[in-house]
């Protein structure tokens, strides 16, 4: 169910977290290694934005399939990146604005996973959304509402991880069997959470990735525990284990 992405380091091409490596975001899209909860290949759209603006380029088609994104990835570089390929869940539609990241002012969002009984499950968490923010979701999913409430949190002054972490426990008391993996970055700093699909994170002295899967071979990567939340700048990793029950 989705695989997604977000890199902070030194500017590099963006072929380098799509296409290059032998377990990219590419390969990640028609060959993922760890799905679970449904879905077998992340052909349903694909998203990637990257800083300093950021810039987002979403579409509905599955990565592979794009033309010119190849090129586009081999010519532009960034030093603060998050991408994401999409496995549309049962019942919700397949459309560009249905994709990650989603996205306001500085920050960049992805969910992998999906919200159990979605939409009345969730019903309550959602009427603490002004109306506007209920009729102006990005797309009618639980992706989109998941952001909206982090957005809503964001836009108060919360950090990245306080914005996200109420986030997963309420929706995740709420609709039990949630899976619930968010990831968020305003460029300086990455924030994500792990409940209920795999995470790994490698880091270098000047550079961090958190990818759903591991890129490539890199003895270096680690996997995040199940209930942790991470936070990251380029410099430094940290996780709370034990944080989601
Ligand atoms: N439930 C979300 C959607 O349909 C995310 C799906 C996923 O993680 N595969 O867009």
């Amino acid at each position: 169910m989705c695989r997604h992405l977000a890199y902070l380091g030194p500017p590099v091409p963006l072929s380098r977290l799509l296409f290059d490596p032998p377990h990219g975001l590419a390969h990640q899209s028609w060959a993922p290694r760890d799905m679970r909860g449904g879905g077998t290949i992340n052909a349903d759209g694909f998203g990637l934005g990257w800083f300093p603006v950021p810039v987002v380029y979403r579409s509905a088609r599955p990565l592979w399939s794009d033309p010119a994104l190849p090129s586009l990835a081999a010519t532009t570089s960034s030093g603060a990146v998050l991408a994401a390929v999409r496995s549309a869940t049962v019942g919700m539609p397949v459309t560009e604005s249905a994709a990650a990241p989603f996205h306001d002012g500085p920050w960049l969002f992805s969910h992998n996973g999906r919200v159990d009984g979605w939409p009345d499950s969730v019903a309550g968490v959602a009427a603490e959304l002004p109306v506007r923010d209920l009729i102006t979701l990005d797309a009618p999913t639980d992706s989109a509402l998941l952001w909206a409430l982090v957005r809503a949190r964001l836009r108060t002054g919360a950090s990245l991880a306080d914005a996200l972490s109420p986030v997963v426990s309420l929706v995740a008391a709420a609709a039990p069997g949630s899976r619930l993996n968010l990831l968020l970055t305003d460029g300086r700093s990455i924030a994500a959470t792990v409940h209920g699909h795999a995470l790994s994170v490698l880091s270098t002295a000047d550079s961090v990735l958190v990818a759903s899967e591991p890129l490539d071979d890199d003895p270096g990567w680690r996997p995040v525990p199940e209930c942790s939340l991470l936070v990251a700048d380029a410099s430094a990793v940290h996780i709370s284990e034990g944080v989601f029950s």
